[in-house]
């Protein structure tokens, strides 16, 4: 079994089976992981169009730039948030899928993306935007080079957070931001929901952290935390059907829906908080 990687110890629990894989519960700090170590070669096939275009598939997205308007407003409201700690400067958006939130930011940002997804990398750059394809590694950047570094639903995808979240630091300007969005494992919609809750995608999601491990891991890794919070996020309606029926292993089957339901779901955009994620801001220091 793979080790705990915020407290190193070695004999986690058993948590929770789904979809063959098996989710462990750290006995020592109560960090909830994926027993499972995907390589770079599984995660880039796991990353391919259909995850971000498939109707039929249980994970990813059905379509996820059909989404390109509700996950706008989300990313300029988490703008606004890191302006209030950060000007503006040199941003590394790490897995930016096609861009839409380095086109979220004002002039104030000189943005990057990296992203292990070739398809991702693909559209972004299509789109002008400048980005990496790979697995984030420190090294690709210089030391203290970012002012802000952002990472939406991406924490749960490494294998190993902390030496991520240590890289990240390293990459930072001394006082630079880090943004960090992810599910809320410990969140009572979580328990109720059980093996349900609609963010245990397995394989995607390797780590499952709570408000409180998230914090203790940034902690450990050279940061200190700015604010944090559980934040309504706006979701067209069409989103949400397609969530709720992969939630129960179901195939959401837009291709039977009428195009003129699916247009009128995906322009109503309501704002929804089942205060089961978190977002966090913190700064290097
Ligand atoms: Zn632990």
């Amino acid at each position: 079994m793979k080790h705990c990687v915020l407290c190193g110890n070695e004999s986690p629990l058993p948590f929770m089976e789904k979809k063959g894989g098996l989710i462990v519960r750290c006995g020592e700090c109560g960090h909830k992981y994926l027993d499972l170590q995907p390589q770079a070669a599984e995660l880039e096939a796991l990353y391919s169009e259909d995850y971000f275009v498939n109707k039929d598939c249980d994970g990813g997205y059905g379509d996820y730039f059909a989404g390109e308007r509700h996950l706008k407003i989300n990313f300029r409201r988490r703008i606004r948030i890191i302006e209030k700690f950060q000007s503006g400067g040199a941003l590394l958006d790490i897995g930016c899928g096609p861009g839409f939130f380095m086109e979220s930011l004002s002039s104030n940002w000189t943005a990057r993306g990296i992203d292990i997804s070739g398809f991702a990398c693909d559209a972004a750059a299509q789109r002008g935007n400048s980005v990496t394809r790979g697995l984030f590694d420190p090294a690709l950047f210089e030391p203290e080079s970012f002012d802000a570094v952002t990472l939406w639903n991406m924490i749960e995808h490494f294998n190993d957070p902390l030496r991520s979240l240590k890289g990240i630091h390293d990459i930072l300007k001394p006082g630079g931001v880090c943004g960090i969005y992810t599910c809320n494992a410990d969140s009572l919609f979580a328990r109720v929901c059980g093996r349900y809750w609609h963010l245990f995608i397995i394989p995607e999601h390797l780590h499952f952290f709570s408000k409180r491990t998230l914090q203790e891991m940034l902690r450990e890794s050279g940061f200190e935390i700015l604010f944090a919070h559980s934040e309504f996020l706006f979701f067209s309606l069409d989103y949400l059907v397609e969530r709720v029926y992969k939630a129960f292993g179901r195939n959401p089957d837009r291709h039977k829906r009428p195009g003129f339901l699916k247009n009128i779901l995906n322009r109503i955009v309501i704002p929804v908080n089942f205060f089961d994620t978190v977002t966090v801001y913190a700064r290097k220091i």
